[in-house]
């Protein structure tokens, strides 16, 4: 007898969409089968699609340090009524991850609050913390997270966006730092992840900017254009293709860059690419009714650089969606375009979007198995065991009502602020249950087992 039966159900699967049930036995998948079968607990998905749980491998929840702004609590469960089943948490909480000790300290403070599954990102500094990249990864980072482009306060090691010229700050690395650091990470195995914007050009644009500047999205691309992304990436391209480092660029924003990854894949490079709902969904068309809550880093671009993401997700150049769920206070995003800090809360709405985009025939069903959940797990060595509805992985997965359309309210979210660039938009499908390794985690409109989440140590045999 299984412990949990999925049945009458559409599986998606990267590969196409089997009706079949499906059995649970413990926190794995035990079966899946046409014929229905005895089980103690059993989920009606009938005219239901049944999906692998959506693995996020970009989060921000300011847990712990800025948790005015959100915290893990929230975050997860955000993610569990997204139908996010595993996130991967990024390092720039106060104190940040950079050494064994801020490391376990983390685990230890954020595993109680877990709704669903998570790994730890460990922070990259360049020279100054390249003898602890080991120790982080024996005990399990999931990758290593450069800010590049961005200085440290000295003393806190927080990030500091525009440093003034007597700021403590640690600078990042040059080149030649960033290949040191490279070389470091390549020995432990670890995918290195990089946010890429030319410090350099950026800085010289955003000293260029006349403070009576009017307060327009033009004015506000012309400072990020995409000409630094694409050098940055193309230097990491560059440097990573020296050193045989698995690297990792995060939330990619322009054409350009895009062909930047193609060439870089066509020669060999171990290099994959992440792009976010912000950018597929949103362009600077949107400015004027969204206003600052769509202020990201790198910044949301034109109609012809979402084209090109969408054209990159479909051809596999792009390897998969992640959100960088980054919320701020409901006061912090009512400032100007130019003082409002940058980021916005994600991971919520993400599978919506991405169904939509399906109900609009820009992606297949199979494109959500492959890039929510399949192509992450792949990249972060965490397939088998998820990023798939297959006997033996974790049952992690999500049932959607593929006929429920939906208004998207922040109020009825559950971030810590009620705040949404998708405010008002209409989503065609809902998601409606959400299991995390056989933990019916959100069903009927609540959480009904919270912390149900575990710590995902990487490296380990995850399998
Ligand atoms: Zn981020």
């Amino acid at each position: 007898m299984w412990d949990l039966g999925v049945e009458g159900g559409t599986l998606v699967t990267r590969m196409g969409l089997i009706r079949a049930n499906l059995y649970v036995q413990g926190e794995k998948l035990g079966a899946i089968s046409v014929e229905r079968q005895r089980s103690h607990r059993s989920l009606d998905a009938r005219e239901r699609l049944v999906l692998p749980g959506v693995i996020d491998t970009h989060l921000h929840s300011r847990d712990p340090g800025l948790t005015y702004k959100e915290d893990f609590d929230h975050a997860t469960r955000a993610a569990a009524f997204g139908g996010v089943t595993t996130v991967l948490e990024m390092p720039n909480c106060l104190p940040p991850v950079t050494d064994l000790g801020s490391f376990e300290a983390r685990r230890a403070h954020l595993l109680p609050q877990a709704h669903v599954d998570f790994g730890l990102w460990a922070l990259a500094l360049g020279d100054a913390n390249l003898a602890e990249l080991p120790r982080l990864a024996a005990a399990g980072a999931c990758g290593f997270k450069l800010f590049w482009g961005y200085a440290l306060d000295r003393r806190t090691l927080a990030l500091v966006y525009n440093p003034a010229p007597d700021d403590d700050v640690v600078p990042p690395p040059d080149d030649a730092g960033l290949l040191r650091l490279m070389d470091a990470v390549q020995a432990t195995g670890r995918p290195l992840a990089i946010h890429a914007e030319h410090r350099g050009l950026n800085a010289a644009l955003i000293a260029g900017v006349d403070p009576d500047a009017p307060d327009t999205y033009a004015e506000f691309l012309r400072t990020r254009p995409a000409l630094t992304e694409a050098v940055a990436v193309e230097t990491a391209c560059r440097l990573a293709q020296a050193t045989g480092v698995a690297l990792h660029i995060v939330h990619l924003t322009a054409a350009d860059s895009v062909d930047v990854i193609r060439a870089a894949r066509a020669r060999g490079v171990d290099v994959t690419a992440e792009t976010c709902p912000q950018y597929i969904t949103l362009s600077d068309e949107d400015f004027p009714r969204v206003g600052p809550l769509m202020k990201v880093y790198p910044p949301v671009r034109t109609v012809a650089d979402q084209s090109a993401l969408r054209r990159g997700l479909a051809d596999g150049t792009i390897a998969y969606v992640a959100s960088d769920h980054a919320p701020h206070a409901t006061h912090e995003k009512q400032g100007s375009l130019w003082t409002a800090p940058a980021g916005t809360p994600v991971v919520e709405t993400m599978l919506p979007l991405f169904l939509r985009l399906v109900s609009q025939g820009v992606f297949t069903l199979e494109d959500v198995a492959r890039l929510l959940s399949y192509a992450p797990a792949r990249r972060f060595g965490l397939y088998p065991r998820k990023g798939a509805l297959e006997p033996g992985s974790d049952a992690d997965l999500v049932i959607v009502n593929p006929d429920h359309p939906w208004t998207i309210r922040a109020a009825a979210a559950h971030s810590k602020h009620p705040l949404s660039p998708w405010e008002g938009e209409t989503v065609p499908m809902a998601v409606e249950t959400t299991v995390v390794r056989g933990q019916v985690v959100v069903a009927d409109g609540e959480l009904q087992t919270p912390g149900a989440g575990t710590f995902l140590r990487f490296g380990a045999p995850l399998s």
